[in-house]
């Protein structure tokens, strides 16, 4: 039987390696002042959010992501009030930290409007209308800039940014000197998340080198790892704490906290379980993150090609 005439999205994953998408329709596709934009729909994972040619996020799988990107931080935090998320076009992240009945308020940073406004008009199965809660501030400017200008602090940070690609917006946002203002800009027990790329064998520079820039900056360093199907790789992410070391935290602590913090309990992915699984790093990732001694600054960043 052959194949029906699908449209095809190839993503080049690396230099050498990519990952194919059949497309059904494309619902939004712009350049933006910062980016290109594309918003379409797949058969094997439903909407996904695409800029500079990258998935961001896809509706089949976007909540592995996301719930993996925030709850790790929020969880490590004695009693988190204010929020800020940096980037976070779809508003997802944005929807997980309000599942916490503590934050009072969540700042987005993101500094695409073209981007925010589609993902806020053609994903609402993403953002399910955390742009519209009354605890949500949102703003459109370099993350960066806000942060050198403010006096807010912020009990959590979360940097849900695009990769640093060759003149990319978020270039200038995976340096020593950025994590040390996300760091100034915490409270004192303050927590920062971030996705840190991917944690591939053969692709785990990138990785690496932003968990060895963090130690420089944060007194605890907690990286971890989770599979994205769509990414069709699995990624890394990062906590960097001023205080408590999520890593120390047990399942029944982590299910207990849960069980006691959030308005809505029934998280698709993160539980205690899942935080021991994805805090507990392979052989091979734990040597590359030992051995790696790039520091990456503002006068040397870390391009991801
Ligand atoms: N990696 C996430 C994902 O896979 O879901 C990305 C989420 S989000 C789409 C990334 C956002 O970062 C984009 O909306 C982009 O506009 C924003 N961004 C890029 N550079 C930025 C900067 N310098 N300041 C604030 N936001 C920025």
């Amino acid at each position: 039987m052959s194949r029906p005439p699908y449209k095809w999205f190839f993503e080049s994953t690396t230099p050498v390696e990519g990952h194919m998408h059949a497309i059904a329709r494309t619902i939004a596709s712009r350049q933006t002042a910062f980016q290109l934009m594309e918003i379409m729909e797949t058969l094997s994972y439903g909407k996904c959010l695409v800029l500079d040619g990258r998935i961001q996020s896809s509706q089949g799988d976007e909540f592995i992501y996301h719930e993996a990107l925030v709850h790790p931080g929020l969880l490590a935090h004695p009693d988190p009030r204010r929020a800020m998320v940096i980037g976070g076009g779809e508003g997802a992240t944005v929807r997980e930290i309000l599942r916490h009945r503590s934050i009072a308020e969540c700042l987005m940073v993101d500094i695409d409007g073209e981007v925010v406004a589609e993902c806020r008009q053609h994903l609402p199965e993403m953002h399910q209308g955390a742009f519209e809660d009354p605890r949500t501030r949102l703003l459109h400017e370099d993350a960066r800039a806000y942060l050198e200008k403010t006096s807010e602090r912020f009990d959590l940070i979360v940097i849900d940014l695009v990769e640093p690609l060759e003149e990319g917006p978020a270039c200038l946002l995976f340096t020593r000197e950025f994590y040390t203002l996300v760091r100034d800009r915490l409270t004192e027990r303050g927590v920062m998340t971030m996705q840190a790329g991917m944690t591939k064998v053969n692709e785990l520079a990138f990785f690496a080198a932003v968990n060895r820039t963090l130690r420089e900056v944060f007194p605890v360093v907690a990286p971890y790892q989770t599979f994205v199907s769509c990414f069709g790789t699995p990624w890394g992410f990062s906590v960097g704490s001023k205080g408590a070391d999520p890593r120390a935290q047990t399942p029944a602590d982590i299910d207990g906290l849960i069980a006691a913090r959030l308005a809505e309990k029934d998280l698709g992915y993160w539980d205690g379980a899942t935080h021991q699984h994805c805090f507990s790093l392979p052989k091979f990732i734990r040597r590359a993150l030992a051995e790696s001694d790039r520091v990456i600054t503002d006068a040397h960043p870390l391009i991801v090609t």
